[in-house]
């Protein structure tokens, strides 16, 4: 070690050496087809358990919109389309009412890490204030409820059915949109917002269908196993072992309460996340109320803003995301060459997630589980996460970490875990294993646009779009996802502009009397190479990262580029469409009456 460096308390260059080490461990030739996808047997793993399925006649009918998707965005978008005039809507949800990810992750402890004044959606129009600034799931879900009810969105939604296919039909100008419930609705517009949590997986260690015992993966959480709800109180496992596999945000924010109502906890980890301060509080309601109208819009920029490097207002929500992020850019001076930059940007990296180890070593009482909790990679490589009582958990006598060295879980039997040579009998085992985002490109139902074209064949060395909306072929499909789009840390933002976006294009279409709206090709390859253009910050950002779904496990490739998001960030995208409607031509889209 330097003298500069034993300043620091580490040395940058071991640092450097041990994440590629810990990243080397555990890249694997598989990448994505590591996991299982829920169809025949294990279809299972995928029911609703939360609403009894209600049989009803199929639905013939001619609709101006059909919305796919009934979470935040599918919601956000029907609320503008109305504001804007367009009325007859049809939304179609799989789930069995409003929610989207917060219908079916309902897992104890389920909240979240995005500050509720900027995370839930219309709060002014409803007049709503959130109890705190973590709001936790019940909470959230009303929301989404409230909103369905204030935009009165319930006699529009068609529950309990997925789509099937889309498939435009030339002859009549319309998406056919067909569902597992025999319905054929003939839609002028669809707008797709499938979400992007909307598809858990399994991981495929042998034997995972041999398992005997009961098993269910978190966002189809069994609560008449486990008793208790969202909030905890899981009093039926008090004789039981229950196996968790997975230590993502999902797995962080369970595993306290199964800690705290289990007889036996095993928690199997194959690579840490890094968790930091959480510091929920309830709102101040004299604070809450001196806010101004506007006042949503302006802190959701505040906060993103702040990701643009947009620093120069005070830092409204002030939490785990943006104050590392503020102490990242105030790290390099203006002067720096990109390279200065990089090296400034990186040494704050290890510093903050210095801290984040610290912290494991301060909380967790046992040295061996202290060191296995302890993440070694950049801070953004994997979702960060931030809670209070994680750490703790593995305090209790109840609790064993079964740290997998990065390799995961070997083998299931019908009774048991195994890893290593060791076997660990569990009654339960829990799959915290996350969500295939694999296939965003093909999303989860067939579209077939013009000329039989399927979009998952024209987009398979990647998507090919005009602001990730509109793709060629595909008239009067929008698209709503962060393909060649943009990915805010605050979801909500990023829906709320697409929302409007859309409500714009499809009201001007209403004045215009316009029935098809396509983009041209030409504009589809400038927006393509404008998205090239930056998207080597997305590969550089991706490439030196221990696997996990954001950089495809580890295969960081052109398709992974061109189907990730705006590499200028959500704020210079928001500009760009700003820009284009105020334009008022609907430049690079093609409008036919
Ligand atoms: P993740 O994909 O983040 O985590 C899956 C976990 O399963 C990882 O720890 C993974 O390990 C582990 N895993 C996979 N295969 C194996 C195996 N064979 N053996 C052992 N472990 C294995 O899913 P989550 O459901 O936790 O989170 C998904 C996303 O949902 C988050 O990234 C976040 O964006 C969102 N979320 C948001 C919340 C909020 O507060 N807003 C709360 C919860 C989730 P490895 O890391 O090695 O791949």
């Amino acid at each position: 070690m330097t003298d500069s460096n034993e300043n620091l308390g580490f040395d940058p260059e071991e640092l450097a050496a041990k994440y590629k080490a810990e990243r080397d461990k555990r890249l694997r030739t598989d990448g994505n087809d590591q996991y299982l996808h829920m169809h025949g047997q294990l279809a299972r793993y995928i029911e609703d358990p939360y609403t009894e399925r209600t049989e009803r006649a199929p639905i013939e009918e001619d609709a101006e919109v059909v919305i796919m998707g009934g979470g935040f965005g599918g919601l956000l978008a029907a609320a503008r389309l109305k504001e804007a005039g367009v009325e007859d809507i049809r939304i179609i949800e799989k789930g069995g009412d409003f929610g989207g990810t917060w219908y079916w992750n309902r897992y104890p402890g389920a909240a979240c890490d995005t500050e509720s004044y900027i995370y839930l959606p219309l709060l002014e129009e409803l007049n709503y204030m959130p109890t705190e600034k973590y709001a936790r799931r019940p909470e959230i879900f009303a929301h989404a409820q409230a909103i369905g009810r204030h935009y009165d969105l319930y006699p529009k939604a068609i529950f309990q059915t997925a789509i099937t296919e889309f498939r435009w039909d030339e002859d009549r100008s319309r998406w056919l949109t067909l569902t597992d419930r025999g319905d054929e609705i003939r839609a002028r517009f669809v707008v797709m917002v499938p979400g992007h949590y909307q598809e858990p997986k399994l991981p495929g260690i042998a034997g995972v269908e041999s398992f005997e015992g009961h098993s269910f993966h978190t966002s189809r959480w069994d609560f008449e196993y486990t008793g208790g709800d969202a909030l905890g109180g899981l009093d039926r496992l008090h004789d039981k072992r229950v196996g968790i596999i997975g230590t993502g945000a999902t797995a962080i924010q369970c595993v306290p309460h199964v800690a705290r109502s289990a007889k036996k906890l095993y928690v199997f980890q194959r690579t840490p996340s890094a968790v930091g301060e959480r510091n929920d509080q309830p709102t101040d309601p004299d604070w809450f109320n001196q806010f101004k109208p506007g006042w949503q819009k302006r802190r959701m920029l505040n906060f993103t803003g702040v990701f643009a490097g947009r620093i120069g207002d005070a830092d409204q929500v002030s939490d785990g995301w943006t104050k590392p992020f503020i102490e990242m850019l105030r790290s390099a001076a203006p002067d720096m060459s990109e390279e200065e930059r990089a090296e400034a940007f990186q040494l704050t990296d290890y510093k903050i997630m210095e801290g984040i180890r610290h912290r494991v070593e301060e909380t967790v009482k046992d040295k061996q589980t202290a060191e296995a909790l302890k993440p070694w990679y950049n801070r953004v490589c994997k979702r960060p996460c931030f809670h209070d009582d994680y750490l703790e958990s593995f305090n209790n006598p109840n609790v064993e970490l079964v740290d997998t060295e990065g390799r995961g879980v070997e083998r299931i039997t019908e009774n048991a875990v195994i890893v290593g040579d060791k076997e660990y009998e569990v009654d339960c085992l829990i799959y915290a294993t996350g969500f295939d985002l694999s296939q965003a490109a093909g999303f989860p139902v067939p579209i077939i646009g013009r000329h039989g074209e399927a979009l998952s064949q024209k987009w398979k060395d990647g998507a090919i779009s005009l602001h990730g909306f509109h793709t060629h072929g595909f008239p009067n499909l929008l698209i709503m996802s962060t393909i060649q789009s943009a990915l805010d840390a605050n979801f909500p933002n990023m829906l709320e502009e697409q929302s409007r976006h859309i409500a714009y294009i499809l009201s001007e279409a209403k004045k215009r009397g316009v029935t098809e709206i396509e983009v041209t090709e030409e504009a589809e390859e400038a927006w393509l190479e404008e998205h090239e253009r930056h998207s080597h910050i997305t590969i550089q950002t991706w490439e030196n990262c221990t696997p996990s779904y954001y950089n495809d496990e580890g295969h960081v490739s052109r398709h992974l580029a061109r189907n990730g998001a705006f590499g200028l960030g959500p704020l210079a995208f928001i500009d760009i469409l700003e820009k284009w409607r105020a334009d008022g031509k609907l430049e690079g889209l093609e409008l036919r009456k």
